[in-house]
C-alpha cells in the first residue's frame, strides 16, 4: 500500500449489539407456551383445517408480505431480514405471503422479482419439503365467506351512503360518528345486499360492506372500518371472478390467521389497526371460523438510510425520468441495484441485523453499508491492480538492467494476503508501466512521497528524484516527464533500480517511502471502470419537502477507461475483487464480457464521506 494513504482497512459498524425488543416478546412468548399446542394442517385453512392437522413443528411462525406492486428495497430488506430470522433463531418457519388483495397494481412481473431478491439475500421458505409461499388472493373465497358471517352475526353491514357521506360522518378527534341510514338494517337484509355486491349487481363504489363496531371509538380505525369495496377489475391471479375486494386492514389479519403466524410483525403505521386486528380475529374464532392461538401484531420502526430515498413514487420517477438507467441501476437502492452494484447478501444482512429492532423509525448513515461491505470482502475478495486513471511510466534504462527493451521480468503477488491456498497472481514488468496519473506531481505538496522529478532549490541545491516501489516489482527514481502543448504530462520518465525486486534476496537494501500500484503495459488489459457513488448529495434527499431530483449528484456515476492486471482475464460476471488502494468492484452482471470487461465500483476502501 502506498505509505501516505491512510489505513484502509475500514472497521464493521462499531455500535455494539443493539437491543431487538422483537426477540425479547418470542423468547417470552416460548417461555409461557403461548404458542404450544397449536395444530396446523400442513397448508393454510381455516379452524376446522388446522384443528384435523398434527401439532405444529415449527415454533413460532412469521411471514414476510410484501404487495407486488413494485421491487423490494433496502427497507424491505430489514423486515425479511427479522421475520426469517427470528423463525431460523427460534425454530420457526417464515413464510413469503404476496398480499396481492388490490387488483388495480400488482403484476406477475414483481412476484417473480420479489421471489428472486428474497432468494438471493438468502432465505427460502422451504422447509421439509413444503413450500411456504402463499398468496393472499388464494384467500378470497374464505374472506368472502367470513363476511358473511359477520353480517350473519350483525357484526358486519352494507352501507350505501356516498364516499363523501361516509367521510362527513365519520366524525373527528373531538365528535364522535354519525350513524349512516343503513346501519340499523337487519342480518338478513345486509346478507341479501352484500350478495348483490358480490354477484355484480351493484355499480363500483355503490356500496361498501362496513364492520359494525363503534361510531364514538377515539380509534378513528374502529369507526366501522370498511372491509369489502367494489371494483370491477381484472386481477393477476383470479382474473375477473370477483368485482368485490377486500380492504388491506380487513385481509391482512385474516391471512395470518389462515396461515398459523404466531408474531406478524409489521412497520409501526400499524400500531392503530392492532385494535381492529384483534377485534376481527377474536370475532371470527368466536364464530368458529378462525384457529386459536390467534396470531397477535407487533410494530417495529422503520429502517431508513440516508442518501437513498425508497418511496415507490420517488424510485420510479428515477427511473422513467432517466435519472438512472433502470430498477437494477448500481445506484438505486432496490436489491437488484444493490446487487447490480456489488454489495453482498451478507453485507446487506449485517446491516439489518446490526440495525436492531426498535419502536421508533431509525436513520443508519449508508456509510454503515459500506462498513458491512467492506467487512465482508476484506476477508475473502482476491486482490487485484487496475490502473483508473492512467498515466504511461517509462523505465529509460530498463535495457541496461535487464538486457534488452523488450524483456518482460515475471511478478507475483498472493491473490490473498491472508489466504495463501487462493495461489498467486501473476503479471510481467517491462519497460513501459501504467500507473494512476495521481502518483506524479511535478511539483510535490509537503508530505508527498509518489514519484517527482528532481528539482533545484532556491538555494541552489539539488533534490533527487523520488523512489517508489513498484508494487511486486521493482524500484524506481523519477528523473522527469514529458508533457504536450498545453502543459498536460504525457508520460513520467524513471530509472529501474537493480536488484531491487520485491521478494529476491536485499531487495530491501534501497528504502522508499511510497509503494505505487500499477499495471504493465505489455500485458494490460483495458477496462471499463463505472465509479459509483451516492445518489444524492443531502443525506436526506427530502427533508423540508425538497424535491430529491434537485440534490441528485451530479457525479453519482464516472465513466473511466483504465487498464487491470492480466490475471483477471476471463474473469465471470459478478466475481468481486478488491482492487490495491482503490476499492471493491465487481464484474457488472449485465454489461461485462469476459473479452470485454467492465467493473463497478461498489465502495471504496475507506469512507470518503466522512466529515
Ligand atoms: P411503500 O409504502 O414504500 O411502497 P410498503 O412498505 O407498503 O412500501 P410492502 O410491499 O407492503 O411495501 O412491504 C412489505 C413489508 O416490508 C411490510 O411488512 C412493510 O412493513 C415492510 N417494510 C417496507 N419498508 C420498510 C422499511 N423501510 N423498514 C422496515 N420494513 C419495511
Ligand atoms: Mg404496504
Amino acid at each position: 500500500m502506498a505509505t501516505d494513504h491512510k489505513d484502509p482497512k475500514a472497521g464493521p459498524p462499531a455500535a455494539a449489539k443493539p437491543s431487538n425488543f422483537l426477540r425479547g416478546i418470542v423468547e417470552r412468548d416460548l417461555e409461557t407456551g403461548a404458542y404450544a399446542g397449536r395444530h396446523f394442517g400442513g397448508s393454510p385453512g381455516d379452524a376446522a383445517h388446522h384443528a384435523a392437522g398434527a401439532l405444529d413443528a415449527a415454533k413460532i411462525r412469521t411471514r414476510f408480505p410484501p404487495e407486488p406492486n413494485g421491487y423490494l428495497h433496502v427497507g424491505h430488506a430489514k423486515s425479511i431480514c427479522l421475520n426469517f430470522g427470528l423463525a431460523r433463531d427460534y425454530g420457526g418457519i417464515c413464510h413469503l405471503r404476496f398480499d396481492d388483495t388490490n387488483p388495480e397494481k400488482e403484476e406477475q412481473e414483481y412476484v417473480d422479482a420479489i421471489i428472486e431478491a428474497v432468494h438471493w439475500l438468502g432465505f427460502d421458505w422451504t422447509v421439509g419439503g413444503t413450500s411456504h409461499l402463499y398468496y393472499a388472493s388464494d384467500y378470497f373465497d374464505f374472506m368472502y365467506r367470513a363476511a358473511e358471517a359477520l353480517v350473519v352475526a350483525g357484526l358486519a353491514y352494507v352501507d350505501e351512503q356516498s364516499a363523501e357521506e361516509m367521510r362527513a360522518n365519520r366524525g373527528d378527534f373531538n365528535t364522535p360518528g354519525t350513524a349512516s341510514p343503513c346501519r340499523s338494517r337487519t342480518p338478513q337484509e345486509n346478507l341479501a345486499r352484500l350478495r348483490e355486491m358480490r354477484d355484480g349487481q351493484l355499480a363500483d363504489g355503490a356500496a361498501v360492506l362496513r364492520a359494525k363496531i363503534d361510531l364514538a371509538s377515539p380509534n378513528i380505525n374502529l369507526r366501522d372500518p370498511t372491509l369489502y369495496r367494489i371494483k370491477r377489475a381484472t386481477h393477476h391471479n383470479t382474473g375477473d371472478r370477483w368485482c368485490i375486494y377486500p380492504m388491506y386492514t380487513y385481509a391482512h389479519p385474516i391471512e395470518d390467521a389462515l396461515e398459523c403466524i404466531t408474531h406478524s410483525i409489521c412497520t409501526l403505521e400499524f400500531e392503530d389497526q392492532r385494535p381492529f386486528y384483534d377485534w376481527l380475529l377474536e370475532h371470527l374464532a368466536d364464530l368458529g371460523l378462525l384457529a386459536r392461538p390467534l396470531p397477535r401484531q407487533h410494530e417495529f420502526g422503520r429502517l431508513n438510510l440516508s442518501y437513498i430515498v425508497t418511496s415507490k413514487r420517488k424510485l420510479r420517477q428515477l427511473v422513467e425520468e432517466g435519472h438512472v438507467t433502470g430498477w437494477d441501476d448500481p445506484r438505486m437502492p432496490t436489491l437488484f441495484g444493490l446487487r447490480r452494484r456489488g454489495y453482498t447478501p451478507a453485507s446487506i444482512r449485517a446491516m439489518a441485523d446490526g440495525s436492531g429492532a426498535s419502536k421508533t423509525n431509525i436513520w443508519l448513515d449508508y456509510s454503515v453499508l459500506d462498513g458491512c461491505l467492506r467487512a465482508d470482502l476484506e476477508s475473502q475478495a482476491p486482490r487485484a491492480m487496475a490502473v483508473l486513471e492512467p498515466l504511461k511510466l517509462v523505465l529509460t534504462n530498463w535495457a541496461e538492467v535487464n538486457g534488452a527493451d523488450a524483456h518482460l521480468e515475471p511478478c507475483t503477488a498472493p491473490a490473498h494476503p491472508q489466504h495463501p491456498e487462493l495461489g498467486q497472481r501473476r503479471f510481467t514488468l517491462g519497460r513501459e508501466v501504467w500507473i494512476e496519473r495521481d502518483d506524479f506531481a511535478e511539483l510535490p505538496a509537503k508530505g508527498f512521497f509518489r514519484l517527482y522529478p528532481p528539482k533545484t532549490q532556491p538555494d541552489g541545491s539539488a533534490v533527487p528524484g523520488n523512489k517508489v516501489r513498484l508494487k511486486y516489482g521493482m524500484v524506481v527514481e523519477c528523473t522527469g516527464c514529458e508533457k504536450d502543448a498545453e502543459g498536460r504530462v504525457t508520460q513520467v520518465l524513471a530509472r529501474v533500480l537493480p536488484d531491487t525486486k520485491s521478494g529476491t534476496p536485499g531487495a530491501d537494501a534501497v528504502k522508499v517511502k511510497g509503494t505505487i500500484t500499477w499495471v504493465g503495459v505489455a500485458d494490460a488489459l483495458p477496462v471499463t471502470l463505472k465509479l459509483y457513488d451516492r445518489l444524492y448529495t443531502e443525506a436526506q434527499p427530502e427533508a423540508g419537502g425538497r424535491d430529491h431530483l434537485t440534490v441528485l449528484n451530479p457525479k453519482n456515476l464516472v465513466v473511466a477507461q483504465g487498464w487491470l492486471e492480466p490475471s483477471l482475464a476471463g474473469t465471470p460476471h459478478e466475481a468481486r475483487f478488491q482492487f490495491e488502494r482503490h476499492g471493491y468492484f465487481i464484474a457488472d452482471r449485465v454489461e461485462h464480457l469476459p473479452g470485454a470487461p467492465v467493473f463497478n465500483r461498489i465502495t471504496t476502501l475507506r469512507d470518503s464521506w466522512a466529515a
